[in-house]
């Protein structure tokens, strides 16, 4: 009989969430951290252009895109590797810094996805506790194993939403043997207080570490699957061996820098979600809902158990609203939260309140 790689048959199919409301109505999803709202007419424009070149292959250097990050960010083009989103470069990082008896090390509510990479490649995987629902850098050191190759660090966390300061990775960074990969993702960084979060980006000189970026969160991509990372020379060479170098289409990539160069339409996407996650806080603590700080476009709610979290789940379904339940990471009492538009928000608001009402607080 056809056996598939032993890897592969010892895994879970990849389980995305039910984003369906309740029989008959239109779901308002709130599952995916996706942006709130759709994209400007600039990148809707760029679009439109760019499909009269959709019959040749998109550029395999990312050429404009990656100048126009350099730019914005302040970067070296020749460090800035694009995939198609940020998974396709975790994915082939694993691929090429990963082998077993080699072990990944993450921390408790790190990302998921790096740990379905890490079991496909047959690697074996150490969590460091999450215990205030942050990353704890003494913790993750105190973790790490002589066979430890890749630290995994998500900052913002997800599906926390908390933030260490980046001095705390440096501390990571200076603390961990030289032959030891960092691979920080900073997916939500941009919804960030510029002030707390001085980037990290420097810290590619020493040879070891490696940051990821997103065009699925502020800038609102989520679906033409951008992602980018900043490399030092000799990983972004080990890396590109194994990425398909047509992955990030050209619709992808002038969508990408189109979202780009529009630094005021991102400040105010930025301002417009710290409002709502504000409002949407607020309202949480007044009916005694306990929620982790954010500093992202969600919000962890917890419950105070499985069963009274699936039920706000269900109650929430029936007004349209889908949230995500964090069953898998291992967080039964919780439900995450996507911060959206302000009727969004109102009508979460409002929907928890009746839910408070009528099951009252834990
Ligand atoms: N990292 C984190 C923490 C995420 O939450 C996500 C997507 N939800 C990703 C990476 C992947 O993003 P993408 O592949 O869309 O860039």
């Amino acid at each position: 009989m056809l056996k598939p790689n032993p890897n592969v048959a010892a895994m879970e199919p990849y389980a995305l969430p039910d984003t369906s409301a309740a029989p008959g109505l239109e779901a308002i999803v709130l599952a995916q951290n996706e942006h709130a709202y759709p994209p400007s007419q600039a990148v809707r424009d760029a679009v439109m252009a760019a499909i009269g070149r959709a019959q040749l292959y998109s550029d395999s250097e990312w050429s404009e895109l990656r100048a126009a990050i350099a730019e914005v960010y302040g970067l070296e083009a020749d460090n800035i590797v694009c995939g198609a989103g940020s998974m396709e470069l975790m994915n082939g990082l694993v691929q090429a810094y990963l082998a077993p008896p080699q072990r990944l090390l993450m921390t408790q509510y790190g990302y998921l996805y790096m740990r379905t990479q890490a079991k496909l490649a047959g690697v074996e995987v150490d969590s460091a506790p999450e215990p205030e629902r942050r990353v704890d850098v003494d913790l993750l050191l105190e973790s790490l194993r002589p066979e430890t190759r890749l630290v995994f660090v998500v900052n913002p966390g997800n599906p926390c939403g908390s933030v260490i300061h980046n001095d705390e990775i440096r501390r990571l960074r200076a603390a961990l043997p030289d032959d030891v990969l960092l691979l920080v993702d900073e997916a939500y960084a941009e919804f960030v207080d510029a002030d707390f979060h001085a980037p990290l980006f420097d810290l590619i000189d020493a040879g070891n570490t490696v940051i990821t970026r997103t065009f699925s969160k502020i800038y609102g991509l989520a679906g033409l699957r951008v992602g980018w990372g900043y490399f030092p020379a000799d990983i972004r060479d080990q890396l590109r061996k194994v990425m398909n170098p047509g992955s990030v289409s050209t619709l992808s990539q002038v969508a990408a820098t189109a979202a780009l160069r529009d630094r005021e339409g991102t400040a105010a996407a930025r301002r417009a979600i710290a409002e709502q996650r504000d409002f949407l806080s607020r309202r949480l603590a007044d009916l005694g809902l306990e929620a982790v700080p954010s500093q992202t476009n969600f919000i962890l709610v917890d419950f105070g158990g499985a069963s009274r979290a699936d039920d706000a789940f269900e109650y929430l379904r029936t007004r349209r609203l889908v949230m995500r339940p964090m069953k898998g990471y291992g967080l039964p009492g919780c439900l995450r939260i996507t911060i959206g538009t302000p009727e969004q928000m109102q009508l979460t608001a409002d929907a928890l309140a009746a839910w408070v009402e009528s099951r009252g607080s834990a």
